[in-house]
């Protein structure tokens, strides 16, 4: 194809890729007055935020995320929830966001009543229960902080104004405390305060939401945010489908003149003498932007589009950018939900995740880092239509099924039972390994199941290559790829080297989930407020 024969575009802003990031960007960028183009590569928008029917008439299937929470949690949302809603958006809120079930009958579930959850760990352990309600009269004072730092901009001054509110508020004993507790694993923290086995195992499972296996430093604040904001506030579910967020924005940002472009990838990102002008698309199209060119891609996706920044400890930085282990999904269209062994009760959750203690959550991830596939995979059962029904026909169910953690590529199978080594050829045989640890914690689960759709790791990156080797949070967020390091060091409020051109989504502060902090900090930045 020709290329100077193409028609030249001009916007001024130009972003690569749809996800919920690039999105709320774009609204805010469009309410700001400026004019916007998306282009992604992909038929529909969303990223890893989409909805489909994936098995049967009348199905609807999250494709990859649907927790909800950090998106009604988020300042994004704070900011445009009225617009948000005017475009469509529903949200359900769940009052019983997670549990965990346990191989010898035993399970915990975590609930938004704070007496019922401690009566819950009181069977376990009165002291745990004791340290649980202390944990929550302790949460709005300690959370105000862990906000503050995890909503920063992680620049010079917001670091330094971050540090003195800190200070100011909690002291240097207690700002110290903090900071040692940022910097602890989930185990480190939970055996300090916990007795029972299966109340740490039950809040470990959060790390395996990221990549924070029990070991690693770093960790222990997912777990504790998850367990005390998910009994403060629940979970929230999009209203049919976690979609309602992408087709809201989506409307939003056409409201306003902005325009979106699906199946339209780009290829290269246009720029000379440390400018980018705009970019490429595969179909020969250069489209120009004024202002900004805005990438949604992964690190080493970046460093291909652009030949490089020409800033030589930027782009090794973003050359040694790790990616976390994969993530496997299995999409159940169901008879009836899973009837758990442990109680009726597990039936109404959100999540039921099935990861029995602390040492099989550190194995399952040692033998996804080694390339194995697991022996016991972690798996986070979400159960959707126990609180939506509008997605599945009338009595019927879908089950979400997160199979964590799986290797990019596999180099054998810690199950010594699967000799296939491509995810084409090993997928079904894994999934097989999956539903039967289900059936374990749930007898009478496969006879329920009407259809199934498998979504390797490969299939997550082919449909979206943001999710390298399957990896969900589009790079690990371990200590040295974290806060001023996400995605390299001075580039973490999405500047890079070449002017006009920005990062942003997952693999940039404050990383992986549907908070939309990187793209909203980003616009927020760009439009000057
Ligand atoms: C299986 C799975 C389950 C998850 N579950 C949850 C959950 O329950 N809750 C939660 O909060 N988070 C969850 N997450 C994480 C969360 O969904 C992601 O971190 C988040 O959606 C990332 O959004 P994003 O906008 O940064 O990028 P993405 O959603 O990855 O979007 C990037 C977009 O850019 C497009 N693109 C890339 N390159 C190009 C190119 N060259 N040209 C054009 N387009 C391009 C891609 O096709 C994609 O659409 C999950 C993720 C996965 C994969």
């Amino acid at each position: 194809m020709k290329l100077d024969n193409m028609p030249s575009l001009q916007s001024d802003a130009v972003i690569i890729g749809a996800g919920h990031n690039s999105l709320a960007c774009a609204a805010h960028l469009v309410a700001k007055g400026w004019s916007v183009e998306l282009f992604e590569q992909a038929a529909t928008l969303g990223g890893a935020v989409k909805t489909a029917g994936l098995t049967l008439p009348g199905f609807r299937h999250d494709w990859a995320a649907m927790n909800l929470s950090p998106f009604a949690g988020s300042s994004f949302f704070s900011n445009y929830n009225k617009d948000l809603i005017h475009n469509g958006l529903e949200l359900i809120p769940v009052a019983k966001p997670f549990a965990s079930a346990f191989p010898d009958g035993n399970w915990l579930g975590v609930s938004n009543n704070a007496e019922v959850t401690t009566a819950r760990i009181a069977s376990f352990s009165e002291k745990d229960a004791e340290t649980w309600a202390t944990l929550t009269t302790e949460f709005p004072a300690k959370a105000e902080h862990i906000v503050r730092v995890l909503g920063s901009r992680m620049n010079l001054s917001a670091n330094a104004l971050m540090t003195f509110n800190i200070l100011r508020k909690a002291g240097i004993s207690g700002s110290l405390s903090l900071a040692r507790f940022l910097m602890s694993s989930p185990r480190q923290w939970l055996d300090e305060i916990f007795v029972s086995e299966q109340v740490k195992a039950t809040l470990a499972a959060w790390g395996m939401h990221l990549d924070f296996a029990p070991d690693i430093a770093g960790g222990a604040v997912y777990p504790y945010l998850e367990a005390m904001s998910g009994q403060a506030f629940g979970m929230v579910l999009g209203k049919g489908g976690a979609d309602t967020i992408i087709k809201a924005m989506g409307r939003m940002i056409e409201a306003c003149g902005g325009r979106i472009e699906c199946n339209a990838p780009v290829v290269r990102i246009l720029h000379s003498g440390g400018r980018a002008s705009g970019v490429l698309l595969a179909d020969g199209r250069r489209v120009h932007a004024k202002k900004a060119v805005i990438a949604n891609v992964a690190p080493h996706a970046l460093a291909r589009m652009t030949g490089g920044t020409g800033s030589s400890s930027y782009d090794t930085a973003i050359a040694r950018f790790n990616h976390a282990p994969g993530t496997m999904m299995i999409h159940l269209a169901m008879q009836d939900l899973p009837d758990w062994k442990a109680s009726p009760e597990l039936r109404e959750f959100a999540y039921v995740h099935m990861a029995p203690s602390m040492d099989q959550m550190a194995r399952t991830y040692q033998q996804a880092r080694a390339g194995l596939l697991p022996d016991e995979p972690v798996i986070v059962c979400g159960q959707p239509t126990a609180i939506d029904p509008s997605r599945a026909p009338s009595g019927k169910h879908v089950l979400w099924l997160q199979v964590r953690m799986v290797p990019g590529d596999i180099r054998g199978d810690a199950g010594g039972e699967i000799t296939a080594t491509d995810w084409a050829e090993a997928g079904e045989a894994f999934a097989e390994r999956v539903l039967g640890i289900l059936e374990s914690y749930a007898p009478g689960t496969r006879r329920k199941i009407q259809a199934q759709r498998i979504v390797t790791p490969a299939e997550l990156e082919a449909e979206n290559p943001n999710l390298v080797g399957g990896d969900q949070i589009c790079g690990s967020h371990h200590l040295t790829q974290n806060f001023l390091f996400r995605p390299a060091r001075g580039h973490a409020d999405g500047t890079t080297p070449i002017k006009n051109l920005y990062h942003t989504g997952a693999a940039v502060w404050p990383g992986a989930g549907t908070g939309a902090g990187p793209g909203f900090l980003l616009a927020q930045k760009l439009a000057g407020n």
